[in-house]
């Protein structure tokens, strides 16, 4: 039976999300900075080191893996080898978060290499307004890139959506309305202090999951369901569509009880909580023993009473967390 990774406050770690890349096609306003300087070749995992990563966090019990950046399509040779990380014995789930725009020409090959479920964001419906979200997101590539998917017949796909006041949260019914008539699911994302921005204020632009709810409750009735993913996200479904509408609500709605993940950042270093600076830096031991998964086990194992037992943010204060979202990995 495989190696279980447990934390001191009984967690059983089984997902984990991987940072494949820092660079992205687009400069989304809540997660980059316009100007960005990103990590050279040398500084980040090589695609033979994020699939060694992989196998060794499967040997230990990990049973889900999502990939994720920046934005991991753009990353070069991923695509044409995601398949050994797909067909890793143990493995349940392989995972994609993606900004869509390169589905169309993607879809197939992630389905054919063993993706299962894809998230996909898409914060608005105005092309405008997503061009200015994005900095230079072309909105129909990614409806496009949407119905690609839908065509490969994954077993799920969602929406995520960052709601911001005074940007985009007159757009939480349509966005409904979207997912209901594409038959996808959605969830709306309260933003995170993650990276120092300076596009908009935080504290001012914050949207609340409640506030969300309020706005859909007055159209819909929700029913909550029985959380499944012991993740920060809250799901509640529709009488009458059998899609799963989301809150992933890291401020209002304190979830670190149930955390069952991990991170591993695009530089190799295991953050065992978003929130936190409590990390591990496992490229060092994977370039000191290259190809070998013993010591990558043995270190993955060894940082798990590093793992918090809760996060802290506070959105009035500057940003604890200086790394952006997309060396992270959302
Ligand atoms: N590029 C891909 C994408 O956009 O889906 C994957 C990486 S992106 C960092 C993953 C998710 O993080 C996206 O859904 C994005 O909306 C979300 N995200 C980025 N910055 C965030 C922030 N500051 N607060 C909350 N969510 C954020
Ligand atoms: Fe790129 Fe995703 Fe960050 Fe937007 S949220 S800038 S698409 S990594």
């Amino acid at each position: 039976m495989s190696q279980q990774l447990i934390d001191d406050f009984g967690r059983t770690v089984d997902y984990v999300r991987i940072s494949v890349t820092d660079r992205c096609d687009f400069r989304c306003v809540y997660c980059m900075a316009e100007e960005m300087t990103f990590l050279s070749r040398a500084e980040i995992m090589s695609i033979e080191e994020i699939e060694l990563l992989s196998r060794a966090f499967t040997e230990l019990g990990v049973q889900r893996i999502r990939l994720t950046g920046g934005e991991p399509l753009v990353r070069r040779g991923l695509v044409d080898r995601l398949q050994n990380i797909g067909n890793l014995p143990g493995l349940d789930e392989l995972l994609i978060t993606t900004n869509g725009s390169q589905l169309v020409r993607y879809g197939k090959i992630l389905k054919d290499a063993g993706v299962t479920r894809l998230n996909v964001s898409l914060d608005s419906l105005r092309p405008e307004r997503f061009k200015a979200m994005t900095r230079n997101g072309d909105l129909n590539k990614v409806l496009a890139g949407i119905d690609a998917a839908r065509e490969q017949g994954f077993q799920r796909i969602k929406i995520n959506a960052v709601v911001m006041k005074g940007s985009n949260e007159d757009e939480v019914l349509d966005l409904l309305e979207y997912a209901r008539d594409k038959q996808v699911d959605i969830s709306y994302i309260e933003e995170m202090p993650l990276g120092n921005i300076d596009s908009h204020n935080r504290a001012l632009s914050f949207c609340s999951s409640d506030e969300v709810m309020a706005m859909l409750e007055s159209r819909y009735t929700l029913h909550a369901m029985a959380n499944k993913t012991a993740g920060p996200s809250r799901y509640f479904r529709m009488a009458d569509s059998p899609i799963r509408v989301g809150f992933i609500s890291p401020h209002s709605h304190n979830f670190c009880a149930d955390c069952n993940r991990v991170r591993v950042t695009v530089e190799g270093r295991l953050l065992l909580c978003l929130g936190n600076e409590h990390s591990v830096d496992l490229l060092p031991i994977m370039r000191t023993h290259p190809g070998q998964i013993e010591p990558l086990k043995e270190a993955i194992i060894a940082a798990m009473p590093l793992k918090p037992e809760s996060h802290h943010f506070d959105l009035h204060a500057e940003p604890q967390i200086l790394r952006f979202m997309n060396t992270t990995g959302g």
